[in-house]
Formats: structure tokens, sequence, C-alpha cells
């Protein structure tokens, strides 16, 4: 296992902070080579071990995200090394600033259509420098071909997938081989977020790591992720247990 990384449950995750990611932007921009940015959290890590196709996407991806307080703290208790939590809607937002400055072309795919076409119009004025490449919803009819196609024709160079877990780790396993563009990251709710159509948590509960509980709360669809975050927790320390360091 690499020095900087993490087994938990047999999912490497990374330790990783954001400006080693805002590093990195520029670094696989200038040497072309594909770089692919996923959040790891306690519900991917859980479907990771009945998902194979969940499970090598992440194995392959150059950037595991340590995105959940669940990942920090199995982390902390097994004497590991990440500390901090990094969100990946402020990982999306660092991007967005990188092809601000650097005049990138951009492809969003997932959510509802009047979310994404609301995210793009907010994307594009707050990011005035960088070109929306396109965008489609998470929705949409088109298949993968067609949906490549428009990507690859459209000459993007970083594409934001939000279509929730499995989808989007499934989507880029299939298909980011045939795609050009340099940056890959996976955002989930992310666009509801940027299109105003969902708040993020209030301060208190993201300062004190709890905007996983606010949102679970607040939307019905996630109430059940509040038991996973125990099982996951059981689970961790025990695979710890028998597995120890690798
Ligand atoms: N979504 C989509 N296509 C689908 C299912 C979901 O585009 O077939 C979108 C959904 O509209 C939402 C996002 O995926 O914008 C998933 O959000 P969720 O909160 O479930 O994901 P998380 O942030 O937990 O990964």
């Amino acid at each position: 296992m690499n020095e900087k990384q993490e087994n938990i449950l047999g999912i490497p995750v990374d330790i990783l902070t954001m400006s080693d990611i805002k590093k990195d932007l520029l670094t696989y921009f200038e040497e072309n080579k594909k770089m692919t940015l996923t959040s790891v959290n306690p519900q991917i890590i859980l479907m990771a071990e009945t998902n194979e196709k969940v499970k090598t996407f992440i194995k392959e991806s150059t950037h595991k995200i340590p995105d959940g307080i669940g990942i920090v703290k199995v982390s902390k208790w097994t004497k590991g090394k990440i500390k901090n939590r990094v969100a990946g809607i402020e990982v999306m937002h660092e991007a967005l600033n990188f092809a601000n400055e650097h005049q990138k072309r951009i492809f969003l795919l997932g959510a509802k259509p009047e979310v994404a076409k609301l995210a793009t119009e907010n994307i594009a004025k707050e990011f005035p420098d960088l070109s929306v490449a396109g965008w489609i919803d998470g929705y949409s009819k088109m298949n993968d071909y067609d949906i490549v196609s428009k990507m690859n024709q459209a000459k993007a160079d970083m594409v934001f997938v939000a279509m929730g877990s499995p989808k989007q780790e499934e989507w880029l396993m299939d298909n980011m081989p045939m795609l050009n563009a340099t940056v890959y990251q996976t955002v989930g709710g992310s666009l509801d977020v940027i299109s105003g159509t969902v708040k993020r948590a209030p301060d208190f509960f993201i300062k004190t790591n709890l905007e996983w509980l606010y949102r679970s709360c607040v939307n019905p669809k996630r109430f059940y992720r509040i038991f996973q975050l125990p099982v996951f927790v059981i689970k961790a320390l025990n695979w710890h247990r028998k597995n120890g360091e690798q």
C-alpha cells in the first residue's frame, strides 16, 4: 500500500488536501494525463463491498477523496493519517476556479433537466472565463455512445458527473476510456446545490462535521443513511483488527 493512502474496509482512500488537488490539476493538464476525482464516503464504501464496478472505479481513480466524517473518524481510531474531510462540492468549486483561470471547457452530466440548466447558468455567471462546453441531464434517453460523442465533439476538458452513486461511478467506469477530457469528477448531488434547488447545511452543521446528519434528516430519501454510519464504523474497525496496516 502506498504511503499516501489508507485502506478502509479494503477500499483505498487518499491522504490528501485541497492544495494537493490544486497542484495536481495543473500537473495532469501539463502532462496530458487523465485525472479522476472521486468522493469516498461511508455509504460508497459499503456499496463497493457488493458492487465490483464501483470498487474498481475507486481503486483506479487517481484521487480518492476522503469525503465523509465517518472516514476521518475511522482513520483516527485506527491511528491513520487522514485528518480532514475534503468535501466533493468544494473540490468541484476549486476545479471550476481552475477552469476559469485557465479558460478550460467544462461539461456537466446529471441531475434533473431544470436543475442541470440552472446549475449551468449559475456556473457561467460565477466563472465567466471558463466555457460551458455542454450539459446533459441525468435522466436523458440518449445512449452512452451519443453522450460520449457529444462530450468529445464539444472538446470538453473537464467532465462532472452528477448522477448519484452507483450510477455516476458505473457511467465513468464504462465510458471514460472513450472520452478525451483530462479531468473527471463524480459530484453526486452538487448540481442540486449549485442550482440553488437544495441548500447546503447551515454553517453550524458543516463546521461540526454534521452536514451528513442534517442532509439525512431533511431528505426522507437519505434518512436510512443515518443507520449506515454505525454499520460502517463497526465493519471498518473489525476489518482493521483482522487486516491491520495494509
Ligand atoms: N440523478 C440523476 N440520474 C439518476 C438518478 C439521480 O441524474 O438516474 C441525480 C439526482 O437528480 C441528483 C443526484 O443524481 O441530482 C444524486 O443526488 P444524491 O443526493 O442521491 O447523491 P449523493 O450526493 O448522495 O451522491
